[in-house]
């Protein structure tokens, strides 16, 4: 079975002299589990999501990562990957998706037009010029049009990082 090097859980347990003692706050346990299976929420824009369906198939396996399962609901899932052109329209239910979200929740802006509009910044009418834009905090950029799914997944294990670091400043 392929293993997640990103996320060792080895860095978590610490070995006392004459035994072996799990020395670690519950906070850096609940880190480590909410960084290992981050739902996505299921729901594309346009051409970047189907980069984004390509980083779910067998020749890239984004459940290494715990997070092939994707949420028909935004209640039961933890990162939104915002993949695609946002249009004016969609905006709105865009934000209500991510209210709908539980914390804690984290936000990827997959591809260059969500992260500022992309092709359509200059002379568009109907394109917002990123999801910072609709005041959605984005955790990670993921460049490109489209990036890879290998790019996603690059996304994802700086969003794993970002989580994990985080107890250090908890601490
Ligand atoms: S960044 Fe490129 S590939 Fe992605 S939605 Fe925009 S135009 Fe399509």
């Amino acid at each position: 079975m392929a293993v997640n090097e990103s996320l060792p859980f080895a860095s978590y347990i610490e070995k006392m002299p004459g035994g072996q003692v799990i020395l670690a706050t519950s906070e850096d346990l609940f880190n480590w589990a909410k960084a290992a299976s981050l739902w996505p929420l299921t729901f594309g824009l346009a051409c970047c999501a189907i980069e984004m369906m390509a980083a779910g198939s067998s020749d890239y396996d984004i459940d290494r990562f715990g997070s092939g399962v994707f949420r028909a609901s935004p209640r039961q899932c933890d990162v939104m990957i915002i993949s695609g052109t946002i249009c004016i329209k969609m905006g709105e239910s865009l934000k209500k998706l991510y209210a709908q979200m539980p914390e804690p929740k984290y936000v990827i802006a997959m591809g260059n037009c969500s992260i500022s509009g992309g092709i359509f910044y200059h002379d568009s009418y109907s394109v917002v010029k990123g999801a910072d834009a609709l005041g959605i905090p984005i955790d990670v950029y993921v460049t490109g049009c489209p990036p890879r799914p290998e790019n996603l997944l690059h996304g994802l294990i700086k969003l794993q990082e970002k989580i994990t670091a985080r107890k250090a400043e908890a601490v």
